[in-house]
């Protein structure tokens, strides 16, 4: 009987790469809040959570009509309500 040669190393497998079926993080809503120098209509620009005394403090950057912007405790931000 002969058996066939090789076998050991060089193992290829053909892996379906490229797509995973991961999460988008991105989305095209667009959270307004209200702006609190001026009431105007703000957009969160940014948000992250930074580790705080008290434990994780979300951070949000927001943007208003009237071009404030302020950083600030996303806890603290409220949501416009504008239909
Ligand atoms: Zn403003």
């Amino acid at each position: 009987m002969s058996h066939p040669a090789g076998g050991a190393g060089g193992r290829r497998r053909s892996a379906p790469g490229g797509l995973r079926p991961g999460h988008l993080d991105l989305t095209d809503e667009v959270t307004l809040v209200a702006c609190p120098g001026c009431g105007a209509p703000a957009e969160i620009e940014w948000q992250s959570s930074q580790p705080g005394t008290t434990g994780p403090v979300a951070l949000a950057k927001l943007r208003c009509l009237n071009r404030h912007w302020f950083l600030m405790p996303a806890d603290d931000l409220v949501t416009a309500d504008i239909r």
